[in-house]
């Protein structure tokens, strides 16, 4: 962790490569085996439970499994002892996570077929060359560049819907904290703009949105299985590009960002669920979060409760209310005549409201302290007490 003197921060970063195709037999292979070692270790640990449920009870953790599992690797052909180690630890952490008895067993073949996963321990992939050598097989992968003096901590490869294999390495990197140029920002989470500032800046869903789903649809009514496939990881991944994009000239450029506590999960279960799913307002939430912290920078999450019906100019509630108002895109203040955009006067009112009131949740240890410093007064009180009541 960083610490009080020094400019930089250590994080962690999970570097995603894609594996060369001349390996994906043998990682197919490899996948099988780890399959059967998981499953191994699910019907040790239940009968390790059913059988304690009479006597003492005790739990298998990740080093009981090790014991039991000594000399396992003589059984199989690809993969090695250290990476049955990976899977009994894996199995326990998320055995003890889930609270269960048992987890769900790994499928080999078949429809309902298990996303290949093949785990290793950092010590046991090496560089050769132009390869990375892994329990006696040399593995390709693009972007090789990436990897020139990167220490790796334990990793994985797996495998993605299409069938196409991901070399998945955590590695531990500086970043120097920047600075910004401005103070301060509010961000209104919408539909019909993903991400509204309180500066008037946007980001809306790109076209690819309609186009992919035509496409999408298109592919699915011939039964084209795999394509389908393929047009889902596209699309996704230009949403993640764009928000990648937006939050990383955010971070960049403002101090202290402020966004609306909108919950996805709720907003899903409504008819606007497919505008909602396809924001990745989540996403846009979690980038913020740990992209300001390696920058220094401070993230708060505020109730958005009434900030699109307050005026951010006089703080009367005279915005248009109620889901017919939910059409109204820009509207006049009758108290004091400003003419607001909806989204943007919204993000004011996010803005406005953080600095006088503690955040829902954030990298901030205390908003409030840190905001008093600056601004004497809390601005619009009586607003405030409204939004409060
Ligand atoms: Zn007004």
């Amino acid at each position: 962790m960083k610490t009080a003197d020094s400019n930089a921060a250590l994080f962690t970063r999970t570097l995603k490569l894609k594996v060369k195709c001349e390996a994906y037999a043998w990682l197919n292979a490899a996948a099988i085996e780890v399959n059967q070692v998981w499953n191994w270790a699910n019907a040790t640990s239940m009968d390790a439970a059913d059988r304690n449920r009479r006597a003492h009870a005790k739990c298998l953790s990740g080093f009981d499994l090790d014991k039991l599992s000594a000399g396992a690797s003589a059984c199989f052909e690809r993969i090695n002892s250290a990476c049955i180690q990976r899977i009994n630890s894996e199995y326990a952490t998320k055995r003890r996570l889930a609270k269960r008895l048992k987890l769900r067993w790994r499928v080999s073949r078949g429809a309902r077929r298990s996303l290949g996963w093949v785990p290793f321990k950092a010590a046991n992939l090496k560089r050769k060359g132009v390869c990375l050598r892994f329990a006696g097989k040399c593995v390709r992968v693009f972007e090789r560049q990436l990897l020139e003096n990167a220490k790796w901590r334990d990793g994985c490869f797996a495998q993605d819907a299409v069938g196409d294999w991901w070399l998945c390495l955590p590695i531990r990197s500086e970043a120097a904290h920047s600075i910004a140029t401005r103070e301060a920002v509010g961000i209104d989470l919408g539909v019909k703009a993903i991400a509204t500032t309180s500066e008037g800046e946007s980001l809306h869903a790109g076209r690819w949105t309609h186009f992919y789903a035509n496409k999408l649809a298109s592919a699915q009514r011939r039964g084209h299985k795999r394509q389908a496939k393929r047009i889902h990881r596209k699309a996704a991944r230009c949403r993640a590009d764009a928000l990648h994009k937006f939050s990383r000239t955010i971070v960049n450029r403002y101090q202290n960002i402020v966004v609306g506590d909108v919950s996805s999960a709720k907003l899903a279960k409504t008819r606007m669920a497919r505008s909602v799913l396809d924001s990745g307002w989540g996403m846009l939430k979690t980038q913020l979060l740990y992209k300001s912290q390696q920058a220094g920078r401070s993230v708060q999450i505020v109730s958005e409760r009434n900030t699109s019906v307050t005026c951010s100019s006089c703080g009367s509630l005279s915005g248009p209310r109620g889901v017919n108002g939910l059409i109204v895109r820009s509207w006049i203040c009758s108290e004091c005549g400003d003419s607001h955009d909806r989204d943007v006067n919204a993000a004011r009112n996010i803005l406005i409201g953080s600095r006088c009131r503690t955040s829902v949740s954030g990298n901030e240890p205390s908003p409030v302290a840190a905001a008093s410093g600056r601004i004497s007064e809390p601005r619009k009180t009586y607003w405030l007490k409204t939004v409060a009541a």
